[in-house]
């Protein structure tokens, strides 16, 4: 139905570049939050990572930042690390290579960031060539599919736990269409991994 792993032809590429899980044997995992900032959703984050005490990457789409600035500073206040995930969260497939990157860098006009989140894990080996001279690509080794309409919030939060490993990069979404799966699985899914004896870290493009 689904892939809660990215396609092995991603984690063949050299992790320099492109990162789908940060190479640690230490139990530390990286809670990453998708196309916010935006005020029905990126708050409650906030409020829970602060709860927790725990920091994260938030990928944010440009036109949001724009949008929604004072959430924007709130995530940076707050000691959370921000990347770029385009202006328009283009799909790389349907987009030409000149329009993608303009369309990337239109982003970083709002907020400077190394690392890019590709919207919907799609781009083309000619866009991926071009961005990685500026930005290191974060995949992720597990997607909890909070976005997807016909995954419980039960299965969010079990996509998470079982693939739960050293080094996992987790996606969530801070959007409106995800964001009752998210709230659910996520506080869930933070109690479990603690209790496993991991710690969560914010990503950084030196990893
Ligand atoms: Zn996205």
């Amino acid at each position: 139905m689904y892939a809660v792993r990215p396609p092995w032809f991603y984690r063949a590429l050299s992790p320099h570049y492109l990162l789908c899980r940060v190479p640690s044997e230490s139990k530390v995992a990286y809670l990453t939050f998708d196309d916010g900032p935006v005020p029905e959703a990126t708050p409650d984050v906030l409020d829970i990572l602060a709860r927790f005490n725990i920091k994260a990457t938030f990928f944010c789409v440009g036109d949001n930042v724009r949008k929604h600035k004072d959430i924007f500073e709130r995530i940076t206040a707050d000691g959370h690390a921000v990347g770029n995930h385009s202006f328009n969260h283009l799909s790389g497939w349907k987009t030409s290579p000149g329009s993608y990157y303009n369309n990337v860098m239109k982003c970083r006009e709002f907020f400077d960031s190394k690392l890019f989140r590709p919207p919907h894990g799609r781009f083309t080996p000619g866009q991926y060539f071009v961005l990685r001279n500026d930005f290191r690509f974060v995949l992720w080794s597990v997607l909890t599919m909070d976005y997807h309409h016909a995954v419980s919030p039960e299965q969010c939060l079990r996509n998470a736990r079982e693939n739960l490993e050293p080094g996992a990069i987790i996606v969530f979404h801070d959007s409106i269409k995800a964001r009752e799966k998210m709230l659910y699985a996520m506080p869930g899914f933070i109690e479990h991994a603690l209790g496993q004896g991991y710690r969560f870290e914010a990503l950084s493009a030196g990893m």
